[in-house]
């Protein structure tokens, strides 16, 4: 007799299945393949066999050790996503899974790293997350380094995991790691990479990098985990587990794994360097808009009307059509700073090279430098939190704060 969580194998003609059985309402037989997509069959064609039953695997016992005190203890704070997640074979939903207990019992590797607290502060998908998330998020990362963390470890969705760190890396100066990780593929998946990615931030969380990093998988085998500095960093594919890539630098360093070693290949804050301080003074309006062939220019009109700043992510080396320019003197000249960064993700934004260029300078545009448009897009939200006057924003927005801005591209 099978039952939900039980490994069978499907046969339907010359074909078989492997897979775990999976609760189902529709009378057809569902199961989790080992790819970790699910599959149904009409159970009028198929002959199943059980291949090891749910109690067995259920059995494995793992009881977590106490603390240990020559561990450091770092702080785990989830905010959501897929890596917060596990399934659950009797109703085959994914639910959110987040004790300190949990999480040991779900990567024992960890206990040898440190010891552990955990803290839910959101449980949602990052679709979901919004600027005073951030902030409220900034607050408990102060409170858990004030209580003595010596690094603290932020679980987050992947997508846009991105805008979260570097929100955290202009609000925060740190002086122990904070470290972002996530997962592509959920723990239930033989490719999941939640435990790898976990183990290598909580290496990165125990080290002497004092800044604020996004830890995740560095290639399409197990073997090192990229450490990205958080304004640097962007999620560059759907589905695959090397998604993260540093753009215009070279990443941080790597953790390697499964021996945890660390290799730093830029500079960085080291721990203890500095003070920590927190300066959550942030502004949510301001847009990020993207110039495409035959854009209405009557789209900034709407933007300066509703928001205090405006990313634009122009062509090549930073630009718009020459329909735009007066659009956008209207909108720096009503004191909305405009801020110029450039589709190709990759290289600097120069509007010296052509007259379109020169032009839209003249109009009051800011140049953004090296920066990510969306690194961009949460640092004006950041400098318009700290004043309204345009030159002061300028001022920030031209000054490097966190990593985001290199004299001359790395890459
Ligand atoms: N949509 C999910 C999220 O960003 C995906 C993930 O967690 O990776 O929360």
């Amino acid at each position: 007799m099978t039952e939900e969580g039980d490994t069978v194998l499907i046969k339907r003609g010359d074909n078989s299945y492997q897979g775990v059985l999976m609760p189902s309402t529709t009378g057809s037989i569902v199961i989790k393949l080992i790819n970790g997509y699910n599959a149904g069959f009409d159970p009028h064609t198929v002959e199943m066999e059980l291949l090891e039953k749910k109690s067995d695997v259920m059995a494995q016992e793992v009881t977590i050790p106490p603390p240990n005190p020559n561990l450091p203890t770092v702080s785990i704070l989830s905010t959501g996503g897929t890596i917060a997640s596990k399934v659950d074979y009797r109703t085959g939903a994914v639910t959110s899974q987040f004790t300190a207990e949990d999480i040991l019992l779900a990567i024992p590797e960890l206990t040898k790293i440190a010891n552990f607290n955990a803290k839910v502060v959101y449980s949602i998908l990052s679709e979901n997350m919004r600027p005073d998330y951030w902030i409220k998020l900034a607050e408990e990362v102060e409170k858990e380094i004030s209580s003595g963390a010596s690094g603290v470890i932020i679980t987050h969705g992947t997508d846009t995991m991105m805008y979260t760190a570097a929100a955290l890396a202009f609000m925060i100066k740190t002086p122990v790691p904070i470290v972002f990780v996530g997962s592509q593929r959920s723990a239930d998946r033989p490719s999941s990479d939640n435990a790898m990615n976990a183990i290598c931030a909580a290496q990165v969380a125990t080290s002497d990098i004092a800044e604020v990093t996004v830890v995740m998988h560095a290639t399409t085998s197990d073997d090192h985990c990229n450490i990205h500095r958080a304004t640097r960093v962007r999620k560059m594919h759907t589905s695959r587990r090397d998604a993260f890539q540093t753009i215009n630098s070279r990443p941080l360093g790597q953790v390697d794994y499964p021996s945890g070693k660390i290799t730093t290949h830029l500079d960085y804050i080291k721990r203890g360097e500095r003070e920590l301080s927190i300066n959550i003074k942030m502004t949510s309006r301001c847009a990020l808009l993207k110039y495409t062939t035959g854009a209405s220019p009557e789209t900034l009109l709407f933007a300066s009307a509703n928001y205090k700043g405006i990313v634009l992510e122009g062509t090549g080396l930073g630009h718009v059509s020459t329909e735009w320019i007066p659009y956008i003197e209207r909108t720096t000249q009503a004191g909305i700073p405009v801020v110029m960064t450039s589709q190709c993700i990759n290289g600097r934004v120069c509007d010296r090279v052509y007259d379109t260029g020169r032009d839209i300078l003249k109009a009051g545009v800011i140049e953004g430098e090296d920066m990510l448009p969306e690194v961009a897009l949460v640092k004006l939200m950041w400098a318009a939190g700290q004043t309204q006057d345009i030159d002061e924003i300028k001022k920030i927005m031209s000054t490097n704060i966190a990593g985001e801005i290199t004299r001359s591209s790395q890459t």
